[in-house]
């Protein structure tokens, strides 16, 4: 049986409100979802459910009838696939992104809304422009899992009530509000590990900053040249210029997050190894490995 314009119109604006979406990102995704379902003989007094799930729209709706079921699910399986490109929140184009363990799918800016960016400006911090609390207002601090998050508990003279933040390294300016921290708030370990690290960052032949210490980056994280690479690389600069094309690719915008850091010194006679034509080469290497 034909469906009539309206009726189809009814259906899909009726059920667009059945699905469990954060933002409107996928609306006209779903209103594409539900038009194929009525195209391929959905009956339209049958409600459809759906939600987002490890950043997917997901549908959960089965016929009886074989050849029907065939056809809806075949049509779910493509809006799995086209929602894990498109941001959950707008609608642009999006990645499957990992947001306080959770799965979603952003773009890059609806990302970059998750993320923690600190500021330290005369020993105030804030948290993308919004100001939470003053240096003089820690009164301890726990540094945990090998330098890589710090809690910060502070005690405000406006209230008796002591606030806690968590800021973990991958959160821009990170290392900036460790350097930021009085010295006595340290144990002494701490204090020896941290003044070492600050007195001997060197070059990273990678990202181009000076945040090199024990031979890793701790900005862009990777490992400096050493011969226990060549089991893997042919010589130290066929490494540099494959690490740098990873950096450039950026596939997991890890890099565009980082353009907001100032913790680190930018070496001025920084080099990029690798011309267009090599890059053009490895990508296509990647896409291989892909498939
Ligand atoms: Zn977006
Ligand atoms: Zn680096």
């Amino acid at each position: 049986m034909e469906s009539s314009k309206d009726a189809i119109d009814q259906f899909i604006e009726s059920n667009l409100s059945n699905f469990s979406i954060n933002g409107s990102g996928w609306h006209s995704l779903i209103r594409d979802m539900l038009y194929e379902f009525c195209i391929a003989g959905w009956n339209l007094d049958e409600k459809v459910f759906g939600k987002e799930k490890f950043g997917g729209l997901r549908c959960y709706v089965s016929s009886p009838d074989e050849a029907l079921n065939k056809k809806i699910q075949e049509i779910k399986s493509k809006y799995i696939r086209l929602s894990g490109k498109t941001c959950e929140k707008c609608g642009k184009e999006g990645k499957g992104r990992f947001v306080n363990s959770w799965e979603t799918t952003l773009c890059f800016d609806h990302y970059l809304e998750t993320i923690n960016i600190l500021e330290i400006d005369n020993d105030d911090v804030k948290i993308n422009g919004k100001y939470v609390f003053n240096t003089n207002e820690i009164s301890r601090i726990e540094i945990r899992n090998s330098y890589r998050q710090i809690t910060l508990y502070i005690s405000s003279s406006f209230t008796d009530k002591e606030k806690t933040f968590y800021v973990a390294r991958w959160e821009p300016n990170f290392y900036l509000l460790l350097n930021s921290i009085p010295q006595h708030f340290f144990s002494n370990e701490d204090k020896t590990y941290t003044k070492s690290m600050f007195q001997n960052l060197k070059d990273c032949e990678i990202c181009g900053y000076q945040s090199v210490f024990e031979n890793r980056c701790v900005r862009c994280l990777k490992e400096s040249w050493n011969n226990s690479l060549l089991e893997y690389y042919d010589n130290k600069l066929e490494y540099i210029k494959e690490i740098q094309m990873d950096l450039f690719i950026d596939e997991d915008d890890n890099e565009k997050v980082r353009q907001f850091d100032r913790s680190f010194e930018k070496l001025p006679d920084h080099k990029i190894l690798f011309n267009g034509e090599e890059l053009e080469k490895y990508k296509k290497e990647l896409q291989e490995m892909d498939l």
